[in-house]
């Protein structure tokens, strides 16, 4: 019955949209009729849609994610996109591993500490073990790093030992890294320490972490919900020795009444730039039991082929990432902001291409309408897209990407028709000037560019999924409203939409993709990365 309702709600929306008036459809239709054909009530219709409580909040490799990737692909069907997918079908299919514990525990001198409050131990960076981990005394080893000109590691015997050791790096009194001589820090970031404690045979890794505040308000955050890897991304755990982060707090009950010796231990470290360890006599045992599973995600994938021989194997990607958190309990977390509006905006200006296609005035570049799912995850699906391509990335001109384009921030509470564009002059001045000429001649929109700042604190052009494009030499421009009071809530809900500046960024990012689609030369890659 669901299912019914579903697909008439589909052939609702795509049978008979608003599309060009009758008499027009067989004159070539200009880029202003196209564009008009990307209205308020056709993205209402599918940002509810993919917004409702059906979807669950559309968290990856759940049965709400593959709802709403169903959805996109009978839009897709009834528009007449090819299904240029895995087997015939509109997806990508992504593997991915679900990583969580199923028992994890720590006990110093028969005291049991609590995990996220004590101590933290993520499951993507310990392998986990059958059985308990037991010690009868710790190694306090410095900053656990072995370099030709520092290491920790000189003359210690740590095979099968628990060692203790600080995150970062020795500095001397003038601010200079031992292990690189200068102010620079070396690279021996908490991977390199775990590779090199593997390689020393150490069996646990105790890191008495100097940031543990943030850093467990983090992971309290990353282990709530379900933490995912593409499959293919391998195992770098196996690579690393078991290991947990304790608070200061914790470190001193592993340490008992030595505090100060292993403080002595450290100043002489920072002093002469020369290892100094300490032996421990404690009863700990560690219980690390992990949970992998394989979930199925899908990136969904709508093609129009482009009209001119020369240009066609040139492709424009246009996406937008569908997944969002899924539920918590009862709670969902619907996402119409985040990112049902993009969503939506991509889905229409697909139509609008796919128009121009049926009468006969299709871009001459090819141009892939590409939807992905875990970006909430580490944006996964467009990494996975990246390192999976469809269509060569050398022969991929630009990527145009929106994320979050329905509501209306603070700042631009009296002005709602703005939007924030990012990374557009980061790799090719073209891409930038073309944004602005689409805008100036057809939308009229502020342009605001506080978030495209190299510097800027909020790092949006690394947090979103055009990223993947641009770390690649790929021009991106994404496009962004800003976050507002319900960014990553329950209340980020349809009701709060405003589909009125909607309609002018997704006909906005529809004239950009129509120019990079159809100029004779596609842009210059001309910015230094
Ligand atoms: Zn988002």
């Amino acid at each position: 019955m669901k299912r019914f309702i579903f697909a008439a709600g589909v052939l609702l929306i795509a049978g008979f949209p608003a599309l060009l008036p009758a008499q027009m459809r067989t004159a070539v239709p200009t880029e202003v009729e196209l564009a008009a054909t990307i209205t308020t009530d056709e993205l209402k219709r599918h940002l509810i849609i993919l917004a409702s409580d059906e979807m669950e909040g559309r968290e990856t490799g759940t049965a709400g994610q593959l709802k709403a990737a169903e959805y996109i692909a009978e839009v897709f069907a009834s528009w007449g996109l090819p299904a240029i997918g895995d087997d015939n079908t509109y997806f990508q299919q992504i593997v991915f591993k679900a990583e969580s514990w199923k028992q994890i525990e720590l006990s110093i001198n028969g005291k049991k500490y609590r995990h996220l409050w004590d101590y933290y131990a993520s499951p993507s960076y310990n392998t986990g073990s059958a059985a308990p981990l037991q010690f009868k005394e710790v190694l306090f080893l410095g900053y656990g790093i072995d370099d030709a000109a520092y290491s920790d590691y000189k003359n210690a015997a740590v095979r099968g030992k628990a060692i203790l050791i600080y995150d970062g790096e020795p500095m001397d009194a003038n601010g200079d890294s031992y292990v690189t001589g200068t102010k620079n820090k070396s690279d021996w970031s908490i991977e390199r320490k775990l590779e090199a404690a593997k390689a020393n045979g150490v069996a646990m890794v105790f890191i008495i972490d100097t940031q543990f505040k943030e850093n467990v308000a983090e992971m309290r955050k990353t282990l709530s919900s379900t933490r995912l890897k593409p499959a293919q991304a391998g195992t770098p755990e196996t690579g690393y020795a078991a290991n947990c982060h304790i608070s200061s707090e914790t470190a001193k009950a592993l340490l008992g009444g030595q505090v100060k010796k292993l403080v002595k231990q450290r100043d002489k470290i920072l002093k002469k730039g020369r290892p100094a360890g300490l032996t421990v006599p404690v009863v700990a045992e560690v219980v690390q039991i992990k949970d992998t599973r394989s979930l199925m995600g899908q990136n969904v994938l709508g093609f129009v082929e482009g009209s001119d021989p020369a240009l066609k194997d040139e492709v424009l990607v246009v996406s937008a990432h569908f997944d969002h958190l899924g539920k918590r309990g009862d709670a969902i977390y619907n996402g119409a902001d985040d990112n049902a509006s993009g969503t939506s905006t991509v889905l229409e200006v697909a139509q609008a291409f796919m128009e121009a296609k049926r009468l006969g005035a299709g871009p001459r570049r090819s141009v892939l309408f590409l939807l992905v799912s875990g970006e909430e995850k580490g944006l996964l699906g467009s990494q996975y897209y990246a390192e999976n391509p469809l269509f060569p990335l050398q022969n991929t001109i630009a990527n145009v990407n929106v994320d979050m384009v329905g509501r209306v921030d603070a700042k631009h509470e009296s002005t709602p028709n703005y939007i924030y564009v990012i990374g557009a002059d980061r790799l090719s001045t073209e891409l930038h000037r073309i944004n602005e000429e689409a805008n100036a001649t057809y939308t009229n929109l502020e342009l605001d560019y506080t978030y495209n700042a190299k510097n800027d604190p909020n790092r949006y052009y690394y947090r979103s999924d055009h990223y993947n494009f641009a770390e690649r030499g790929i021009p991106a421009v994404f496009y962004f409203s800003g976050t507002h009071e319900d960014y990553h809530r329950t209340t980020d809900t349809a009701d709060k939409i405003n589909y009125d500046k909607m309609v002018l960024i997704g006909r906005l990012v529809f004239h950009t993709a129509w120019e990079l689609a159809n100029r004779d030369k596609r842009i210059e890659v001309d910015v230094k990365k």
